[in-house]
């Protein structure tokens, strides 16, 4: 059953088509457009069939040998990995060993019992040396050999092409029956497999001809929900086939067809044309797509050899000149990324999450948190701005909320996620607009704070699944030794702070079994033993609750004691995400939500400040971000109590949540860029500081985030135990001297501040 009839279709103007298939796009798809960085491994070029327009299958005296060899399938996904690849698309010709006896001999002498069987190792070999997610694109295949690729591709495809029995193209190919296409598209629906098919256009088929399979297309997918693309791809005629004088198929015939695609199709199936076989990108885009397709740095196109892929770069310009974004993915859409019980084998749930974005889309660069990969420029003056580019925020979602913005309107949990959708020139516009909101609310003066951190213990009870700093008993042989520093190790260290000019110390550490809320007590007392000025920011929400719990003491009088004791401000950390379906899966043991802010209740009602952290990257999606920030403005609307937010981009590296293949590898640096960007958009009015973490970000991170919002730099921190334990590499140290190089090539004026933003005067 079609959404829409075939005579409506047949008889409309395909400009009307058009214009309500790009409105129907921008509805459903708002202006992202996607492409798959990929390679392209031909697996085989022999095929049993004989289409009349291929010129991908060869005989055996024209191949070197009848499939690639295992060494030659690496070395291909190899260089596709390092150059930022997500997919290794496998092409081959279908079952050759039914016809040449090459390809037969081959099989047997290296232990394989056909093809699909060559090809299931094949993808296991891509997917397990070098991560890169196998799209298996391996024809008509049967139940059995669908079920055997699911563990070791992440999606499949098969091209439909057309429904029409007698077209003349299809004469000598068996496989292109439409019984075996349709019958291989339903066993992929009943296996939960993400589907990539698709018609060809202008190999002489009619119109109705091509909506009828649209059709069936559309009704396999409403039964499984499995079709994420259908491919709209233009017949072009190549020498030395069947077809070569036939005409190609001509632009306006495929426009038509994309639209008929989008308005045919259900709205959720992406729709794709692939960008090399058209010269002209624009009136792709005005037919409503809103998929690219694959597009390598590396391979060629080996089934249409002679049309080199375009570069990424005209790719987006074509992209953004039509008002929309290009975002890389993977070859499995977001949608059923986000759903792996449903859609993803086991054996492939962390080669795509460790390939994912927050979005579920691919990343787009080789950045992580507390890494040494320098982070792509995304802000500044050397973003490089090209046709269509730099244009701003365009005219979709983010730009309207961006307008927003400017007329003063506060953004919700909704127009947050919207501003953590932006990409290319959108990412640009929403720093800006944060870059302007930070001149207006506390202008070009940047801060920073002399500080030392003293990590007490690394012994916890809890079990946060991406801590990496804390030792458990079972954890003893795998990260070193546990330590509790002596009180007087403590007062030693205070005194060193000191003399090194230290304003502060920040007390953190785990929840050591032999703790009683009297401990947190002696550790003011040890910190006061060596200065009785030192500011005391000490002890999380975890801590203060535990503490008071300990003591069964009322929390707030608990806060008061350690207040009177010489406690001056709390930390935000422990918030990780405020949102208690992320917090169940990333630190289930530990406080929730409500008793986050509870603590930051009770120690603001006694006037003990603090701050907001949020540790993002991990596992959770925009929307618990989103919901994070409000949830502490909310708070801050109620006590006035946070001095500053401060985003803590999650490092991956040695964290046991990655370790055990369950995590993301931290956030983007297009996230985390824009985690401080919208901070400051989100919390205008109520929270005016937003400080970047180098230690996570790295200088070069600081450098941009200085340019999207943030206005402070954070501590010195003489010592920093807890992104270490994770992994990070940007050094213990920072000095003035360093803050004052990322700081003053951008015109802006450095100052030390204390704890609560005060200015520390200059020395004599
Ligand atoms: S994050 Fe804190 S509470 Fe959780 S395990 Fe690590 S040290 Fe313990």
């Amino acid at each position: 059953m079609t959404a829409v009839a075939p005579d409506d279709l047949l008889a409309a103007a395909t400009s009307d088509l058009r214009a309500e298939a790009r409105a129907l796009r921008a509805r459903v798809h708002g202006n992202r457009v996607t492409y798959s960085p990929k390679v392209f491994i031909p697996l085989t070029m022999l095929c049993r069939d004989r289409c009349g327009y291929c010129t991908f299958a060869k005989p055996p005296a024209r191949v070197r040998s009848p499939y690639l060899s295992p060494d030659e399938v690496l070395a291909v996904a190899r260089a596709g990995a390092t150059t930022g690849c997500h997919e290794a698309l496998f092409t081959l010709g279908e079952a050759p060993e039914e016809r040449y006896p090459a390809a037969r001999t081959w099989l047997d002498g290296h232990g394989y019992t056909s093809t699909v069987d060559y090809l299931v190792a094949m993808c296991a070999l891509v997917r397990d040396e070098t991560g890169l997610l196998p799209h298996a694109n391996a024809g008509a295949l049967d139940a059995d050999e669908l079920a055997r690729l699911r563990p070791v591709a992440a999606s499949q495809g098969m091209m439909l092409e057309s429904l029409d029995p007698d077209l003349a193209c299809h004469r000598g190919a068996p496989d292109k029956t439409p019984q075996r296409r349709l019958a291989t598209l339903e066993a992929a629906g009943q296996l939960a497999i993400p589907f990539t098919t698709g018609v060809l256009v202008g190999i002489g088929e009619s119109r109705h001809e091509r909506i009828r399979t649209l059709s069936a297309i559309a009704d396999s997918h409403r039964a499984y929900g499995h079709v994420q693309e259908v491919i709209v791809q233009n017949f072009l005629p190549k020498p030395g086939t069947a077809m070569h004088d036939h005409p190609p198929c001509p632009p306006e015939e495929l426009w038509w067809t994309i639209a008929v695609a989008r308005l045919v199709l259900p709205p959720e199936v992406h729709v794709q044309a692939p960008p090399n076989l058209s010269d002209d990108l624009a009136p792709l885009l005005d037919s409503g797509l809103d998929d690219w397709g694959g597009v390598s740095p590396v391979t060629v196109d080996h089934v249409n050899p002679e049309r080199a892929w375009p570069a990424v770069q005209l790719l987006r310009d074509a992209t953004e000149a039509a008002g929309c974004t290009l975002a890389a993915r993977l070859t499995v859409y977001p949608e059923y990324a986000a759903d792996p019980d449903r859609w993803i084998d086991p054996a492939l749930r962390f080669p795509v999450l460790d390939h994912s974005d927050a979005d579920g889309l691919g990343r787009e660069d080789p950045w992580c948190s507390g890494g040494v990969v320098a982070p792509p420029v995304l802000v500044g003056d050397a973003v490089e701005v090209g046709p269509g580019r730099g244009a701003g925020a365009g005219g979709g979602a983010v730009a309207e909320v961006l307008a927003g913005v400017g007329l003063g309107q506060e953004v919700g949990e909704d127009e947050i996620v919207t501003l953590f959708s932006a990409r290319g020139p959108e990412v640009r516009a929403v720093a800006e607009m944060a870059d302007q909101l930070r001149r207006d609310e506390v202008g070009d003066v940047v801060t920073w704070v002399a500080n030392r951190n003293i990590n007490y213990t690394n012994v916890c009870t809890f079990k946060c699944k991406f801590c990496a700093f804390s030792k458990g008993p079972l954890s003893l042989n795998l990260r070193g030794a546990p330590y509790l520093l002596e009180l007087s190790d403590i007062t030693e260290r205070v005194v060193e702070a000191e003399n090194a000019g230290a304003t502060e110390v920040c007390l953190q550490g785990g929840i050591h079994p032999s703790f009683d809320g009297d401990y947190y007590l002696e550790v003011i007392h040890a910190v006061r033993e060596a200065s009785d000025r030192i500011h005391i920011h000490g002890f999380t929400a975890l801590e203060v609750t535990e503490g008071a719990r300990r003591l069964g003491e009322p929390l707030v009088d608990y806060l008061g004691r350690l207040k009177d004791a010489g406690l001056a401000t709390l930390p935000g950390t422990a918030a990780e995400i405020l949102d208690d379906e992320v917090r169940a899966v990333l630190c289930p043991d530990k406080i929730n939500t409500e008793q986050w802010l509870d603590a930051h209740r009770a120690a603001h009602s006694i006037g003990l400040r603090s701050n907001v952290t949020i540790m993002f990257g991990a596992i959770e999606r925009p929307r618990s971000w989103a919901r994070h920030l409000v949830r502490t403005r909310d708070l801050q609307r109620e006590t006035g109590g946070f001095t500053e937010f401060v985003p803590l981009p999650f490092v991956h590296m040695a964290s046991p949540i990655y370790l055990q293949r369950r995590a993301r590898r931290g956030p983007t640096f297009r996230e985390t860029l824009l985690m401080h960007a919208v901070g400051r958009i989100a919390y205008r009015g109520w929270i005016s500081n937003i400080q970047a973490s180098w230690v996570k970000m790295g200088a070069a991170g600081a450098v941009q985030a200085l340019q999207a919002g943030v206005n402070d730099l954070g501590g010195t921190l003489m010592d920093e135990n807890i992104s270490r334990a994770a992994g990070a590499s940007h050094g213990q140290l920072m000095d003035e001297e360093g803050f004052r190089s990322l700081v003053e090539p951008l015109g802006r004026r450095l100052e030390q501040r204390t704890t609560l933003y005060g200015r520390v005067p200059a020395p004599c």
